[in-house]
């Protein structure tokens, strides 16, 4: 990372959380789950990571929120590490252009989830993650590695969320037995279910989102820990689906004004990539039409026009 930018990253990041504190009631909480519905949509969080371990941070960075579909890197990057390449039988690597819950491509593609990062392909992942554990085992497994990713044994999941989605999860339930129909799942439907609506029920802050998903910026190798966790062609590849697809039809967008593999959830986080500089992790409960933090997507915006970090150059 060049110095200048390592000097006046704090002076950024704060700049940033003050220009757009006041706008923070212009998205909208999710509230079809309806504990996320409960969070204050004022909360507004930025933590940015760089590879040499100095942490950046501004507003509500300590605090735990639901992480929800950004956890699908992680999981993804566990049915790697199990699956290889084989993954790719399974779920599709390209841009959906639907919304993050929708239905209508799964009949045409003989339900084959377009890419990892939609629900659908996303409960995939799960039943991938699955082989060889019961439910409880396989929610451990991704527990333990998202602790492994930040370093952080105090990160769990909140079980109240959990509930929630279980309860109200009647498109998910919808996705899971049409792909089943189709013979996509190997476990029973409630069971991958059961570990999908738990992953998504991870809380975790901003600072411990950016450091798991250091490795990422790093080739593949965690800085702070040494830790090799995929090697450098893995952690571009999932870098490059982040691109593509990471904010569901409105990856396009992000990738327009952002320009940085990005993956959202519908708790308002955000995790970005800045390859061989920095991870970032955001968090603004109030989402746009796409599902994504709308201040989150627009703190990002500005971090990279300020930073030049955006991997199609220039600022
Ligand atoms: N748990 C959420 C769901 O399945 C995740 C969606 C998201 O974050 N986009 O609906």
């Amino acid at each position: 990372m060049c110095a200048a930018v390592t000097g006046d990253l704090q002076a950024i990041i704060e700049d940033i959380h003050r220009t757009l504190k006041p706008r923070l009631g212009e998205g909208k909480v999710a509230d079809y789950i309806p504990e996320l519905a409960k969070v204050d949509p004022e909360k507004f969080g930025i933590a940015v990571i760089d590879l040499e371990g100095n942490v950046f941070k501004a507003g509500d960075c300590d605090e735990a929120f639901s992480i929800q579909s950004v956890s699908k890197v992680f999981t993804l990057t566990l049915a790697l590490g199990k699956h290889g390449e084989t993954t790719w039988n399974r779920v599709g690597r390209e841009p959906s252009g639907s919304a993050f819950n929708s239905i209508v491509q799964l009949e045409h593609e003989n339900g084959k989830p377009r890419n990892p990062f939609i629900n659908a392909g996303a409960i995939v992942v799960s039943d991938l993650v699955m082989a060889g554990h019961t439910p409880r085992e396989a929610i451990g497994e991704i527990v333990r590695f998202v602790q492994y990713l930040a370093d952080d044994a105090t990160i769990g999941i909140d079980p109240a969320v959990a509930r929630s989605e279980a309860a109200t999860g009647h498109r998910n339930e919808a996705l899971a037995h049409f792909m089943k129909s189709f013979g996509k799942l190997t476990h029973p439907v409630d069971h991958v279910l059961g570990v999908y609506f738990h992953q998504c029920a991870l809380a975790m802050n901003c600072v411990q989102l950016a450091r798991a998903g250091l490795f990422l910026a790093g080739n593949g190798r965690n800085p702070l820990t040494g830790h090799t966790v995929v090697s450098s062609q893995r952690a571009r590849r999932i870098n490059a689906l982040m691109l593509t697809c990471g904010h569901y039809d409105g990856s396009g967008d992000f990738a327009y004004h952002v320009g940085l593999p990005g993956k959202s959830g519908v708790g308002g986080g955000i995790l970005a990539v800045a390859p061989g500089r920095a991870s970032v992790a955001v968090w603004s409960p109030g989402l746009n039409r796409n599902g994504n933090s709308l201040i989150g997507s627009l703190a990002l915006e500005m971090l990279a026009a300020k930073t030049g970090w955006s991997v199609f150059g220039g600022p």
